[in-house]
């Protein structure tokens, strides 16, 4: 089943792609995850990429639609999660058309609800993991004292370049501008169910998995 996790930044779409990724064979498809690894390879589509996404806007529709149309001649697992993607109403027609190109459609829109000033506090105190992307929480789940990765023994951990207070307001006025209207888009084609991003990582899991049944 191919599905898609929306939600403002913060709300927890990586964290519970990378449990359905484990638990379910699926494919996790996050255009932020292609977009950095385009920059941080500095190739011509990672430079023009760059300073657009530090300061927390939207890269072009054109550029995330391409990079989703390749993935999608790809294996597609236990499903594809779409992550961080779509963020506009074109891309979502771009999306509908894709899969029905490939002969497949989409199982679920799940919306994972956080209030904002949670946003806020989970964004300035996130890093991750170097190596494996493992994420972590300076408050709710600090880098181990032995400074080793729990999941894969790595040593060295990042943050991200827009997870500052300021880039973070731009990034959510483009989530309330361009992306929540993708909640009334899916709800009246009835793919939607909605959860609660407010729990503990396992129990929102739990949510996830129910809405998916
Ligand atoms: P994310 O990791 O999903 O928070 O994305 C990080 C940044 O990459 C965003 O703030 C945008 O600059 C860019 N980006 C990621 N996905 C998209 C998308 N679907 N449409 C436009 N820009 C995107």
């Amino acid at each position: 089943m191919n599905i898609i996790l929306l939600g403002p930044p913060g709300a927890g779409k990586g964290t519970q792609a990378r449990i359905l990724v484990k638990e379910r064979s699926m494919i996790q498809l996050s255009t932020g995850d292609m977009l950095r690894d385009a920059k941080a390879s500095g190739s011509e589509m990672g430079k023009k990429v760059a300073a657009i996404m530090d300061a927390g806007e939207l890269v072009t529709d054109e550029i995330v639609i391409g990079l989703i149309a390749e993935k999608l001649a790809g294996d597609n697992g236990g499903g594809f999660i779409f992550d961080g993607f779509p963020r506009t109403l074109a891309q979502a027609d771009a999306l509908g058309d894709l899969l029905k190109e490939h002969g497949t459609t989409l199982g679920a829109v799940v919306e994972m609800r956080v209030d904002d000033d949670e946003l806020v506090s989970r964004i300035t105190a996130r890093s991750t993991c170097g190596d494996c992307g493992e994420g972590y929480n300076d408050i709710s789940k600090p880098i181990p004292a032995s400074g080793k990765c729990t999941n894969c023994g790595g040593t060295e951990f990042k943050r991200r370049a827009d997870d500052n207070e300021e880039s973070l307001r731009t990034r959510l006025m483009e989530y309330y501008k361009k992306t929540s209207p993708l909640i009334g888009y899916y709800y009246a084609k009835g793919d939607l169910r909605s959860v609660n991003g407010l729990g503990e990582i396992t129990e929102v899991a739990g949510e996830i998995s129910t809405a998916l049944e």
